[in-house]
């Protein structure tokens, strides 16, 4: 089977920054993407939240990102990935062009918003609708807009917009928000938000940009028309796990409400090696900016724990005897000790790792706490000792 150091999946903006993080650290990168590299924000016409880029269209950022990924010479795949595989401690990648075991994953697929799905929508998306007010709202300045939705997004999103649009109407199903009472209480209280009760878009008009939206009474079934310049629909968006579902039907790969995935601060998941970027994660916000910031520490977080890997397990698991001390970098009298190990001639053959940092291989091994002097024996711990000096080796 194809061996990789680390595999991406996804090409938007936090794959593509984990690729350029992942070369220039010098792994060897497979970035599988089943669409257009850049991820979502092909689909917009502007992004002005970019810094550095006052204004450009969603495909030019995205291809900006794209070549500046491949000038780090990551392999590029056209592909997509259908599961993830666990088997005896591997992670294989299973595309429909073939399967690939990792060293490491990055989850990077996204998310997608829910669709209304009514005539209009999808002609109009990027010009005059929209799923993301932080993205679009400034664009509607002194302009009336619709919100679609009766949720905490919706409502809130809906108040949001009204630092920019004169109007924004609220127009949901039902005859009362689903949000938070000090939420509603707040759109309610805003004299530029008009809910429109019991009612739903059935068709979003216009020529070149959004003009007006057909909506029907649910209850009496009146048709009528509402002029607008935007529509912000908020129905829900979820994270695009599909291909992960054994993993988190079985708990492996922990998620949370709403089936983001959940990670620490290093980009880790539940399971060792696999990390997760992006949009898919638990977070506050989903932005372009904040993808990349997660690229990044993912990339490098994989980094680490592919040189942990590779260079600690060749170095303590697989000789058929080697001492090892673990101590605390963090610690001065323990790096004053591992300097006292590592100058004296006697202990030069004691391997001397820094179990703050490689907190994986500490765990792996038990040890409790540090320092703490090991003899291990083809992978297995036949000794442990505590030491305070150098001269403690003797006993081990
Ligand atoms: C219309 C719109 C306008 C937006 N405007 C802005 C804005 O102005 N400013 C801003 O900061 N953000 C904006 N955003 C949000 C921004 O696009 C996202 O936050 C960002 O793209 C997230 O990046 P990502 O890399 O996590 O995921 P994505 O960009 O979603 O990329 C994920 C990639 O993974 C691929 N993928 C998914 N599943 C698989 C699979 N199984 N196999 C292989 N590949 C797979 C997808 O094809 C996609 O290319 C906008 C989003 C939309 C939809």
């Amino acid at each position: 089977m194809e061996k990789r150091e680390l595999v991406i999946i996804g090409a938007g903006p936090a794959g593509l920054t984990a690729a350029i993080y992942g070369r220039r650290s010098g792994l060897d990168v497979l970035i599988i993407e089943k669409g257009l590299p850049g991820g979502q924000i092909n689909t917009t016409d502007e992004i002005e939240n970019w810094p550095g880029v006052q204004h450009a269209s969603g495909q030019e950022l995205g291809d900006m990102f794209r070549k500046h990924a491949e000038k780090f010479k990551p392999e590029f795949r056209d592909a997509e990935v259908q599961g993830l595989e666990l088997k005896d401690g591997k992670k294989i990648v299973v595309t429909d062009k073939g399967s690939i075991e990792a060293s490491a994953v990055l989850l990077a697929t996204g998310a997608s918003f829910r669709k209304q799905g009514c005539p209009g929508e999808a002609g109009f998306t990027g010009r005059g609708v929209s799923y993301c007010a932080v993205c679009d709202g400034a664009f509607f300045e002194d302009q009336d807009v619709a919100v679609i939705g009766g949720g905490n997004t919706a409502v809130e999103e809906g108040v949001y917009l009204t630092r920019f649009a004169s109007k924004v109407y609220i127009i949901h199903r039902r005859d009362s928000f689903r949000a938070d009472k000090v939420a509603i209480e707040r759109a309610l209280g805003d004299p530029k938000v008009q809910p429109i009760w019991d009612s739903v878009v059935e068709e979003i008009r216009g020529t070149e940009m959004v003009e007006t939206l057909l909506l029907k009474n649910v209850k009496t079934g009146e048709l009528s028309e509402l002029p607008v310049s935007g529509v912000f629909v908020f129905i829900g968006n979820e994270p695009n796990v599909g291909f992960l579902k054994p993993l988190i039907d079985s708990g492996v790969l922990k998620t949370a409400r709403g089936g983001w995935i959940k990670v620490n601060d290093r980009m880790e998941t539940s399971i060792e090696g696999v990390f997760a970027a992006g949009d898919l994660i638990e977070k506050y916000l989903r932005q372009v900016v904040t993808a990349t910031g997660d690229g990044a520490t993912a990339a490098m977080a994989a980094y680490a724990y592919i040189s942990e890997q590779v260079h600690l397990e060749g170095k303590l698991l697989e000789p058929e005897e080697v001492s090892a001390v673990f101590y605390s970098s963090v610690d001065q009298a323990q790096v004053r000790l591992a300097g006292e190990i590592e100058g004296a001639p006697q202990w030069n053959r004691v391997v001397l790792v820094d179990g703050y940092k490689n907190s994986r291989m500490a765990e792996k091994l038990q040890v409790q706490s540090l320092p703490c002097a090991l003899k291990i024996k083809k992978g297995t711990v036949t000794k442990r000792l505590e030491i305070s000096s150098a001269t403690d080796l003797q006993s081990l």
